[in-house]
């Protein structure tokens, strides 16, 4: 017996398949009004000069959502898009509807906490439950084997405690039906009514990204199952050019079109026709490292924005506004760096090697405060996400979750063994700009 209405707040987990939110929600309740809340004012925000969210990765949601709003249609269930505030925006909505319970997905990052806790509160004065659930690791929270207050500040013993005491729930089929309330049909917008302006496509991209869960289970697909470069894995995943050297996953993962669940029953689907290896494994080891940064930031909140870390101890930095332009810009004069920023610049992607090198080249070589890097890469990034970015960002800077403290890499060195031919360097010498 279901028990009136309930309104799911879709933020960062844009999808019908393994959404437990959604199968919450539809166990517990007889109808459903699904909402997006698109804070325009909020998302055009700017920290250190640069803004929380750049034309690509705005695509890249549009097109999640028109992904998402199809997706529901062919359920008969319209996606409510709604402007403003969430705290003021969802509660008004809720109670129009009569609705006695609301669902969101559980947050970490500052910001979203704070806007969580308003809306909370707003439901909380017209009595209406107010239910968080985590959607978006591999290990479900409740069944790691220690508390978020003792989350080992070490990535391996995270690891290891937890493939030792915890596995990986079933995932939650993408629901049969979804019964609403008579609903309008919202629009998505597009860039140009928003007025911004499309960002233009360079041919160089390690792939065309497109929003929405529909892709993100072709990518799987493709790169899980019927391609065989999962087995080869964890010796190509350090490479710099081309489509499949890693998963590009990370987009999808961070907009949540696909869960990490998926991704991993996926493998063990080609475990099972094709043989496990250390490749196969790898896949899994980095899923657990973003569950990791994820829990770390439950943990220690704040502090990963701080300058001085979850370590608290701020590193000596310098004020060069024109060495991070430079930086920036794809202009500091070594060929390797400049490489991989005008691949950012171009395309919104770049490799985990070269994320490491241009975040350890902004802290060691430039003597730059980390999270003006961290927030360049906010902005830039189709596959931002709060706590992989920023966790990484304070590991490298040696503030972070890091027991061997700062991490230089040695860029000269660094391309010798990643682009000894120097065609990385040679593919993006210069922007689609320039
Ligand atoms: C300074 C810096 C900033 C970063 N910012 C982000 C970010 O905002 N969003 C993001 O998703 N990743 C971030 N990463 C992690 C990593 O670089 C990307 O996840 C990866 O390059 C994406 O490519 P892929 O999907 O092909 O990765 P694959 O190698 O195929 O890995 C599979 C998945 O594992 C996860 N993963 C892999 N490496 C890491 C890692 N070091 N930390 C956390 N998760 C990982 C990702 O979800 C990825 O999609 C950052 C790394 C650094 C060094």
């Amino acid at each position: 017996m279901g028990k009136g209405t309930a309104l799911i707040w879709f933020t960062t987990d844009l999808r019908l398949r393994d959404n437990e939110l959604l199968h919450a929600a539809l166990q517990r309740h007889d109808s459903i009004v699904p909402v997006y809340c698109f804070d325009w004012e909020s998302m055009q925000q700017e920290q250190f000069g640069f803004k929380r969210m750049g034309a690509r990765r705005l695509q890249f949601l549009l097109e999640s959502l028109v992904d998402l709003q199809q997706s529901l249609l062919a359920l008969n269930a319209h996606l409510q898009l709604v402007w403003g505030r969430a705290e003021e925006v969802l509660p008004k909505m809720a109670a129009e509807y009569g609705v006695s319970e609301v669902f969101a997905k559980k947050e970490v990052g500052t910001y979203e906490l704070r806007t969580q806790a308003a809306v909370a509160q707003a439901l909380n004065k017209l009595r209406i439950e107010w239910t968080v659930t985590s959607t978006s690791t591999l290990f479900h929270p409740d069944d790691l084997p220690f508390s978020v207050r003792d989350i080992p500040e070490v990535f391996t013993d995270f690891r290891k405690r937890a493939e030792r005491d915890a596995s990986v729930r079933e995932e939650f089929a993408t629901p049969a039906v979804i019964p609403t309330p008579e609903l309008k049909p919202t629009r998505v917008p597009d860039l140009k009514s928003l007025q911004v302006e499309e960002p233009r496509f360079d041919n160089r991209a390690v792939l065309e990204f497109r929003g929405g869960e529909r892709a993100a289970l072709q990518r799987a697909q493709h790169y899980l199952l019927d391609s065989g470069c999962l087995s080869n894995y964890k010796e190509t995943r350090n490479g710099l050019l081309g489509a499949d050297y890693s998963s590009k996953f990370s987009a999808w993962l961070a907009m949540g079109c696909i869960s990490p669940r998926t991704i991993y029953f996926m493998v063990k689907e080609y475990e099972g026709k094709h043989g496990a290896n250390d490749s196969t494994y790898w896949l899994i080891f980095e899923l657990i490292w973003r569950d990791y940064f994820r829990f770390a930031m439950k943990k220690h909140k704040s502090r990963f924005f701080q300058k001085g870390g979850i370590q608290q101890r701020p590193p000596s930095t310098i004020d060069d506004a024109n060495a991070l332009q430079r930086w920036v810009n794809g202009k500091t004069g070594v060929d390797f760096v400049d490489a991989n920023m005008n691949e950012l610049r171009s395309t919104g992607f770049m490799s985990n090697r070269g994320r490491q090198i241009v975040a350890s080249y902004l802290c060691n070589d430039l003597k730059l405060d980390w999270r003006l890097g961290a927030s360049y890469f906010e902005e830039q990034l189709i596959d931002y996400d709060v706590a992989s970015n920023w966790g990484n960002w304070a590991y490298l800077a040696g503030v972070g979750n890091d027991p061997r403290g700062n991490r230089y890499f040695d860029v000269a060195k660094q391309a010798k063994v990643y682009d000894a031919g120097g065609e990385y360097r040679g593919e993006w010498r210069v922007t689609s700009d320039e």
